[in-house]
């Protein structure tokens, strides 16, 4: 028996949250068995928690949890076996496949990928799918030639999940970071990860007025979309790349061509559910060498399975700092 989150729909079509016991035979098929040791929150956590599965989960009941860390019990796979560390992000798992929230998860051996040299199961749940994108961002602006001489990288959404480890990873890496957000008592928090200009959300809120303006932003790693990323792209440096990541504020884009037209800016698509095994070995291997542990470390906050369900309705209103790691041992 095993410790699990379970989701399940009662008569009126609503889903709900009950800490129950599971056994091995309810699990899944798949190739390789997980003991989960830690999972954590990201956004899309949140909506698979609602009352409507978010429209991401289809079938109940369901686990959910799109990340997870802990060792291999079982593998019918060769490149897996008793004792391997692990860590899964993306493919769906949590949404479609059941995911992270119990003690115990079986899945597929492609989606998996041995955890790292040097980072404990737990750092890989701070990390989560939030940080793992964020380092995935930051990648795609190097590859499109940004450099820390190049002049300011703005944040968006910066005391969320995916913001502070971009924050902390750009900062380590010789960036001068400009953080945005809404929460100014998060200023603190943001300066220790590395910022060293705080933006009000609210300089950024309203809807393009003039295509252009003054180019500001040598990158930008942007997790809230909408109307910021609008204006934001209007602000870029001539020929500087925007890494677009998320849609917190808004799946909308009230934005016109000019920048790209005048000022050779790059909107550039960052996807982490799909990505290739070996891009996320690359990442995964960034994240151990570049991300330090110590800020990390400074953005955790720790939770249980039953902490959950209040934690997922807090991340859908903007209103969790840093990255959330769930102890399931
Ligand atoms: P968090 O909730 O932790 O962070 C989002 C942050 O955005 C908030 O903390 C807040 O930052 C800011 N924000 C929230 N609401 C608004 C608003 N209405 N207007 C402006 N800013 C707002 O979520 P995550 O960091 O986990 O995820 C961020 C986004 O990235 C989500 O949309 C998520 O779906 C997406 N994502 C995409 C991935 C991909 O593969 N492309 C992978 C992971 C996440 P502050 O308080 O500092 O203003």
């Amino acid at each position: 028996m095993f410790r699990a989150l379970l989701l399940e729909k009662d008569e009126s079509g609503q889903a709900s949250a009950r800490l129950t016991d599971l056994q091995d035979s309810d699990l899944p098929p798949g190739e390789v068995t997980v003991e989960v040791e830690y999972s954590t929150l990201n956004y899309k956590d949140g909506l698979c928690l609602s009352p409507t599965g978010g429209g991401l989960v289809r079938t109940w009941p369901h686990v959910a949890g799109i990340d997870f860390a802990g060792t291999v019990e079982q593998s019918e796979d060769p490149r897996y076996r008793p004792g391997d560390r692990v860590v899964l992000t993306g493919w769906r798992v949590g949404e479609v496949h059941w995911g992270g929230y119990a003690q115990k998860a079986r899945v597929k051996a492609d989606w998996l990928v041995p955890l790292p040299e040097g980072l404990t199961t737990r750092q890989a749940m701070a990390v989560g799918t939030a940080g793992f994108t964020a380092m995935l961002a930051v990648m795609a602006l190097e590859d499109h030639g940004l450099t820390p001489a190049q002049g300011e990288v703005l944040v968006t959404g910066a005391a969320g999940g995916v913001g502070s480890v971009a924050v902390a990873l750009l900062s380590h890496l010789g960036y001068a970071v400009a953080a945005v957000t809404g929460r100014p008592e998060t200023e603190g928090y943001l300066r220790d990860l590395g910022a060293s200009r705080i933006v009000p959300r609210a300089d950024l809120a309203e809807t393009v007025k003039r295509p252009l303006e003054s180019e500001t932003w040598a990158g930008c790693v942007d997790a809230v979309g909408g109307a910021m990323l609008a204006r934001v792209l209007g602000q870029m440096k001539y020929g500087a790349s925007v890494a677009a990541v998320g849609l917190a504020g808004g799946a909308g884009l009230p934005a016109t061509v000019i920048p790209f037209l005048l000022r050779g800016v790059n909107l550039l698509g960052i996807d982490s559910v799909m990505k290739p095994y070996d891009a996320r070995l690359r990442a995964w291997g960034r994240i151990a060498q570049d991300l330090p542990m110590e800020k990390l470390e400074a953005m955790i906050h720790p939770a249980t399975l039953a902490d959950l369900p209040a934690l997922g309705a807090q991340i859908l209103q903007g209103g969790v700092q840093g990255r959330v790691v769930v102890d399931l041992r």
